[in-house]
C-alpha cells in the first residue's frame, strides 16, 4: 500500500478542489473514508496497520461507533484476532445493543475511520464503560485534528489531514471568483 493519503485520493476518498459540503459549508478539500474502503483487501491492509500499534497492548475486543467505525474496526479485530462489537446511536444517545456484553477489566480498542473533534469516540467510550468496560486506547485512519482531539485514553492515527471550511461568505476560493461543486459531481 503507498502513502494513505495517495490511496484515498486514488479512491476520490480526498478530494482537492472547491467544496460545498453537506453542512452548507465551503471547502478545498473533501474526505469521504468509506471510498477508500470498498475493497476489503484495502480495509484489511488498514486495519493490520492500526493493529500492529497494539499488538502488545493485551487487547480483547475491538469497538466501535456505528456507522462510520465499523468496516475498519471489523479489520482491526480480524488482525489482532479478537472479538469485535459497536456501539450505536438510539434516540440520539450512543449505547450497546443487540445483546453485546463486556466482561469486566476486559481491554478495549476504540477503531474509528475519521476522527475530527473526538465526539463520537467519547460517547462510544462512555457507553462501553458503561457496560463495565475498560477502554485502553483509541485508533482512526485520519486524524482531521492536528493531533487535538481528547478523547480521554492515548489514541493513535495513521494519517494527519487538516481539511479547513467556511461559510459562503467568508470563503477565499468564492471570493476569488470560483464556484463550488458538491461532492461526487465529478466524473
Ligand atoms: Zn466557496
Amino acid at each position: 500500500m503507498g502513502s494513505i493519503l495517495e490511496h484515498f485520493k486514488y479512491h476520490d476518498a480526498y478530494l482537492e478542489g472547491h467544496f460545498l459540503l453537506s453542512s452548507g459549508l465551503h471547502s478545498p478539500n473533501y474526505l469521504q473514508c468509506a471510498l477508500a474502503l470498498q475493497y476489503p483487501s484495502d480495509a484489511s491492509g488498514y486495519g493490520r496497520l492500526i493493529a500492529e500499534k497494539f499488538v502488545d497492548q493485551n487487547v480483547g475486543v475491538v469497538a466501535s461507533p456505528a456507522i462510520g467505525g465499523l468496516i475498519i474496526g471489523y479489520a482491526v479485530a480480524q488482525a489482532l484476532n479478537v472479538r469485535f462489537l459497536w456501539t450505536e446511536r438510539q434516540n440520539g444517545e450512543m449505547i450497546l445493543r443487540r445483546g453485546f456484553s463486556l466482561k469486566p477489566g476486559e481491554r478495549i480498542l476504540v477503531v474509528e475511520d475519521v476522527i475530527t473533534t473526538g465526539g463520537s469516540t467519547r460517547e462510544c467510550i462512555a457507553a462501553l464503560e458503561a457496560a463495565g468496560g475498560s477502554v485502553i486506547g483509541a485508533a482512526s485512519i485520519i486524524d482531521r485534528s492536528n493531533g487535538s482531539a481528547d478523547v480521554g485514553v492515548s489514541r493513535i492515527f495513521l494519517a494527519g489531514i487538516d481539511v479547513p471550511s467556511y461559510k459562503p461568505e467568508d470563503c477565499p476560493m468564492c471570493a476569488a471568483g470560483s464556484s463550488p461543486e458538491k461532492p461526487g459531481s465529478r466524473k
